[in-house]
């Protein structure tokens, strides 16, 4: 049983469906991924078996290497929002979290380059959580 997935940048312009499953889901704390969220950490579900086609904005889809790393990601060039990329020469297919617009059943694995989280990243869960806004 394979399942899918569907998902869109904020602005609407880029829609996309994944087929087949997640096998990991990384919360990244690293440099990088700080700054190419401007968050606290990235939300990545990877799978070496599910496929990603783009339903449409194709032509919209940008692509940054930072260089000298294996840091990669892809983003809509109107609203910049993140969007799924294959990695590793294709071999894995990173999806970010939030871009998927169906409901993810599996939970994230770990935190990982936990050494490297921002300063004021420090027991989160006991900052008082508020509906809407303050
Ligand atoms: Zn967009
Ligand atoms: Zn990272």
């Amino acid at each position: 049983m394979s399942s899918k997935h569907y998902g869109s940048c904020l602005c609407g312009a880029v829609r996309f469906e994944i087929a087949g499953d997640f096998e990991r889901f990384y919360l990244c704390h690293c440099e990088y991924c700080r700054k190419d969220t401007g968050s606290a950490h990235a939300a990545n579900l990877f799978s070496a078996t599910a496929t990603l086609q783009w339903l449409s904005g194709e032509d919209q889809v940008r692509v940054f290497n930072l260089p000298s790393t294996r840091h990669r990601n892809r983003f809509c060039a109107t609203c910049g929002s993140a969007l799924p990329d294959l990695q590793m020469n294709g071999a894995l297919l990173k999806v970010p979290a939030g871009s998927l617009d169906t409901d993810v059943h599996i939970r994230p694995d770990a935190h990982i380059f936990f050494a490297s989280k921002a300063g004021w990243d420090e027991a989160l869960e006991k900052v008082p959580k508020v509906a809407k806004l303050p």
